[in-house]
């Protein structure tokens, strides 16, 4: 099974390519020495992860090809915004209305989205957001797998599962090559082009021995590696960039300092901030956000991580309830939606695991209200319930295979393109 369409490059420019999709054009980072116009590539996140042989790509582009134009009618279908629906204020209508344009929203524009209650109105908003998507980029969704590797963690965030002082959970360590046989798996057996790996913050896997793993992995497989091993400077950033990583997974939680310092146990909002900063200066992926159902949040608060992840230049964003008592799905939508309205041409929104694990239905609610990308849980199942950073996780008990074949049921119900077609 493979998450991705091979491209034709048709224009390089220094380290910037662009590729054709079926007459679509998009562009891709190029770090492949003696990459000639006509070739065939597979790009990931932005990145050209791999050069294909003429003749294999023209087999897969073939399989492709109806079934892209039949979800890309589907989805433009279902991602129609009607012009008018009872039940909705003035207000709000003109502010969709423009949003629909492509204009930019003000503060208190987005402010007076995200408190809205009404049914009628969050069904709007939702619809908008989905226009945009399909405005902006098509109906491509990015499919990530996710290795966790380590649950360890030294650090002791009150509302984490796996955090330092909690006795009852059970520890593991992936072993090294466990970890390569995941990684094997998935992308051989799976067709996977871009994985997370990710752990608490273990001092057993310094920098040092995560760019280790990262410099086998590169070696065996043209992937996309992001990494989500919590802070680690910019120094150790720059250790896992070398090692071949070019995406980070770092949230910040929320943007209001007290409220981090109260979940983070004093620790700084900006030295975390920082590490983010350092990321995208360094050249990787910035996949960031926060918590959505902190005590004492606000939606001016909540309004105000959007605005932030914004600024902090992310390619991805990532917004997830508070376990186990989380949110209302309608909160983690309306942040969906109004992330993509402030994002509009390049966000990738992630529908993240725990907005998965509080509502079932939230991957199909979640693509319709804006988002574009989804990961699956790629760690071997043995390991997978241990990584309890909140109860009843989904998908800890679903095989790989059982995993994928319900997203792409899902994808294409709704006319979704499991690829990532660059930026
Ligand atoms: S939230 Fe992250 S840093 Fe905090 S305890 Fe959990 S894994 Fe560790």
């Amino acid at each position: 099974m493979c998450y991705a369409i091979p491209g034709k490059v048709t224009a390089i420019k220094g380290k910037t390519v662009t590729v054709d999709y079926f007459g679509e054009k998009k562009t891709a980072i190029n770090e492949i020495v003696n990459l000639k116009l006509g070739d065939y590539i597979y790009a990931q996140g932005g990145y050209v992860i791999q050069t294909i042989p003429e003749r294999e790509a023209v087999e897969v582009l073939e399989t492709w090809k109806e079934l892209f134009f039949e979800l890309r009618e589907t989805d433009v279908r279902l991602s129609r915004r009607p012009a008018e629906e009872t039940g909705v204020s003035k207000s709000i209508s003109l502010i969709l209305d423009k949003a629909a344009e492509g204009r930019e929203l003000k503060r208190e524009e987005l402010l007076r989205l995200l408190l809205t209650e009404n049914p009628a109105e969050l069904d709007q908003l939702y619809k908008t957001a989905n226009f945009l998507r399909q405005k902006y980029l098509s109906n491509s969704c990015c499919v990530h797998g996710i290795i966790e590797f380590s649950n360890y963690c030294k650090h002791d965030c009150t509302y984490c599962g796996i955090r330092r002082s909690n006795s009852i959970i059970k520890r593991y360590r992936l072993t090294d090559e466990e970890i390569f046989s995941a990684v094997d798996e998935a992308v051989e057996k799976h067709g996977f082009k871009a994985l997370v790996l990710q752990s608490g913050e273990d001092p057993e896997y310094p920098a040092e021995r995560v760019a280790g793993l990262i410099k086998e992995i590169k070696k065996r497989h043209a992937v996309l590696i992001f990494v989500s091993v919590g802070e680690v400077g910019r120094e150790g950033l720059a250790k896992l960039y070398e090692a071949g990583a070019r995406g980070v997974l770092l949230r910040f939680e929320t943007s209001d300092p007290k409220l981090y310092a109260n979940l983070h146990c004093g620790d700084e909002l900006e030295d975390r901030l920082q590490d983010v900063r350092d990321a995208y200066s360094l050249g990787y992926l910035v996949l960031t956000g926060g918590l959505i159902g902190l005590p004492g949040q606000t939606e001016e608060s909540l309004l105000n991580d959007i605005l932030l992840t914004k600024e902090l230049k992310a390619e991805m964003y990532s917004f997830g309830p508070v376990l186990p008592d989380g949110p209302k799905t309608d909160l983690v939508l309306k942040i969906l939606a109004v992330s993509r309205l402030v994002d509009p041409k390049n966000a990738k929104i992630v529908v993240t695991t725990g907005f998965e694990t509080l509502d079932p239905e939230a991957r199909r609610k979640g693509l319709l209200a804006g988002a574009n990308s989804v990961m699956l849980n790629v760690t071997p199942l043995k390991y997978r319930k241990l990584y309890d950073i909140y109860p009843n996780r989904a998908h800890t008990e679903e095989t790989i295979e059982e995993q994928i074949k319900s997203t792409l049921e899902l994808l294409y119900s709704l006319g979704r393109a499991p690829t990532d077609l660059g930026i």
